[in-house]
């Protein structure tokens, strides 16, 4: 078995990164993150903020959407991803499961399988037997489908078809745009178990979420993007805790959020031991 890698070697860096649509447009200003080896590092932030753009920016398929970086650096490693291609990208471990649950609707589960591993170029059969065996463990469901077509799956099936078609490329970072999008909570609950399990065998994890609880529940590091610039980074779950992110992204209302804040100004003047007395004298 390889030797795991030194952290550094498997770290990505994005610095100060600029994108821009159709020469025009800026969806990214200056963003600079790090996933380093092994993380979960999570984006938050509202619609049109930036977070697939990111995505896009590190797995070398933003310019199939006519999107440009232009400033900024984007590193994995030692490999410098910023400008190139998406079989760069897999080549340095780093794989993304595009937002939509994209399968191939008229292929066999076994066949969109097959497809996740196409940019590695030619591998041992062990190898391939190895990354589909991993996925099998993850998702039974898809060991009992092999033969059935991805189309006749359902929506959380077909979520699983798409991370374990990303695995197949063996990743060291997993790039995840909404994988909780549209699906029944009980399957949302099983796609964040899983996602779990992935971190926990090694692979780090890049994830963009709408779903805000169950992205700072999964994540060592958060970061918001608003309007193409990240506004709030830090631990994720001292984020969670902020009057900003409970708001925006907990959908606590501002009611709910005082009267949490009152219980912690209570539970404070406790422990520090003042009485509402001397606080009003
Ligand atoms: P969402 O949650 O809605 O997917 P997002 O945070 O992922 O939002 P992006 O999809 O990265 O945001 O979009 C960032 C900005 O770039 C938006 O203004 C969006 O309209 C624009 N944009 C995204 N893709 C393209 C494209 N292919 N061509 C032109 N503009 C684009």
């Amino acid at each position: 078995m390889p030797e795991a890698p030194p952290d550094e070697e498997a770290a990505l860096h994005v610095e100060g990164l600029d994108v821009t649509y159709g020469r025009a447009l800026s969806a990214l200003r200056s963003v600079s993150l790090t996933v380093p080896h092994g993380a979960i590092v999570t984006l938050l932030g509202p619609n049109g903020a930036g977070k697939t753009t990111l995505l896009r920016a590190v797995s070398g398929t933003l310019r199939l959407h006519r999107g440009a970086i232009t400033d900024g650096r984007i590193r994995y490693g030692a490999t410098e991803l910023d400008g190139r291609d998406p079989v760069a990208a897999v080549r340095a471990g780093v794989v993304q499961v595009p937002e939509g649950r994209r399968v191939f609707a008229g292929l066999t589960v076994d066949e969109n399988l097959r497809s996740g591993g196409l940019g590695l170029g030619r591998r041992r059969p062990a190898q391939i037997t190895e990354a589909r065996d991993r996925v099998f463990a993850l998702f039974p469901r898809l060991a009992e489908r092999t033969g059935q077509a991805a189309g006749l799956l359902s929506g959380g099936e077909q979520q699983m078809l798409a991370i374990g078609r990303a695995l197949m490329a063996a990743p060291r970072l997993l790039l995840l745009d909404e994988p909780s999008l549209g699906l029944a909570p009980q399957m949302v609950y099983r796609i964040a178990e899983v996602i779990r399990e992935i971190n926990a065998q090694g692979t780090a994890v890049l994830l963009v979420e709408q779903n805000a609880g169950m992205a700072l529940s999964l994540a060592d590091t958060a970061h918001v993007l608003e309007v193409g610039e990240v506004r709030l980074s830090g631990p994720a779950d001292e984020l969670a805790r902020t009057d900003a992110v409970r708001r925006l992204y907990l959908g606590e209302t501002t009611e709910a959020t005082e009267t949490a804040e009152a219980t912690e100004t209570t539970e404070s003047a406790e422990t520090t031991g003042t009485t509402e007395g001397q606080g009003a004298a």
